[in-house]
């Protein structure tokens, strides 16, 4: 694997660990998240970064990244131009990470930094990505537990890529995958399918989630079902084939109801055509225009996809990014310059 990436560290001195944390409106979380994946790591004696990916925050998380920084070097800060979602925010991170290992973790304090010496250590065991499985998640509806489920149930039958259940996207993973997932540039994107997609030699832990420790939960019913759909559409044409089935389903039931229909008229003409009336019809149509418009919006959320996709727009665009290691190649830049740089990749 080796030779697969280029560090951008200077002189051979990039950090062994890449921490990314996306955040969007998290100033309550910022320190006490740094504050424990400082002594974890610094236990571990490893080195490392924490790359804080901004994805348009309203809030002083900004601010507290920043403030945080003048006791931390290792921390480095993405800011976003906007909110461009989890998505783009973890792959604004993917683009930019130094380490031989990275860890993706969500900056509420819901996963714990405290799993990360386990993680090392089944990575330097020779595991390429170690999945952070929920075990429980504390402070969650039973009706979003159920839904979760169904999500992986539907996921595992319809897009054929296996995702561990209940993985978020905390873990680790080593650096050749990652490079995989940069050479990803899809627009809907969905990180856990990449990574179960892409291989490797994988291996879970399980985990309790705790309550966010600070804000609130970005996921609304509407974008959970959207990004459930991106989690299907993005990896097979499965919903097409069984689209084709259907329509085979209903032509052959429509030919068996023709030749019902012949066979009554010749042999009995003086029955034939009785209990099939004006009802039976308004059912059929409706029906069949039902499954007509069902196929055609199959097809547009295939279409928009390809549509999205061509127009190449970059997946995120960076509007500043400030690294305060005394090794990394940004700090040459006057800090606090506002460097526009958009995902080139
Ligand atoms: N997040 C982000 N951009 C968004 C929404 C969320 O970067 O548009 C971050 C958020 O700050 C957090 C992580 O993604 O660090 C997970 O979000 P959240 O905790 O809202 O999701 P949940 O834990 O409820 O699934
Ligand atoms: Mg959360």
């Amino acid at each position: 694997m080796e030779g697969l990436w280029q560090g951008s560290g200077v002189g051979g001195a990039s950090p062994e660990l890449s921490v990314i944390v996306p955040m969007h409106n998290e100033e309550g979380s910022v320190g006490l998240l740094a504050e424990r994946i400082r002594r974890v790591l610094d236990a571990e004696g490893i080195t490392y970064e924490v790359i804080f990916v901004d994805d348009g925050s309203t809030d002083g998380s900004v601010a507290a990244v920043e403030r945080l920084a003048r006791t931390m070097a290792e921390v480095r800060l993405v800011r976003l131009a906007r909110n461009f979602g989890k998505e783009a925010a973890m792959l604004a991170g993917y683009d930019r990470v130094c380490g031989r290992a990275v860890i993706v973790l969500d900056a509420d304090l819901q996963q714990p930094p405290e799993l990360f010496p386990e993680m090392l250590a089944r990575w330097r065991s020779g595991y390429d990505v170690v999945h952070a499985v929920r075990a429980d998640t504390a402070g969650i509806s039973r009706i979003r537990r159920l839904a979760s489920s169904a999500f992986y149930w539907v996921n595992g039958q319809l897009a054929g890529v296996r995702i561990p259940a209940h993985a978020a996207d905390f873990g680790l993973m080593d650096r050749a995958v990652v490079e995989v997932l940069r050479q990803c540039r899809e627009q809907h994107r969905f990180n856990r399918a990449l990574v179960a997609w892409a291989g490797f030699r994988n291996t879970a832990i399980t985990y309790n989630a705790a309550p966010r420790h600070a804000g609130r939960t970005h996921w609304s019913w509407g974008r959970l079902v959207g990004y459930a759909m991106d989690g299907i559409l993005s990896f097979s044409v499965r919903p097409l084939r069984l689209l084709g089935l259907l329509g085979g389903f209903v032509s052959a039931m429509s030919f068996a109801y023709l030749t019902l229909v012949a066979i009554l008229r010749i042999g009995w003409p003086d029955r034939a055509g009785a209990g099939f009336g004006y009802a039976s019809i308004i059912g059929m149509i409706s029906l069949l225009g039902g499954f007509q418009l069902l196929g055609i919006w199959l097809l547009g959320e295939y279409i928009g996809r390809i549509y999205e996709q061509s127009k190449g727009r970059p997946a995120y665009i960076v509007r500043e990014d400030r690294a305060w290691r005394a090794d990394a190649a940004e700090s040459s830049r006057p800090v606090g310059h506002p460097s526009r740089i958009t995902d080139a990749a």
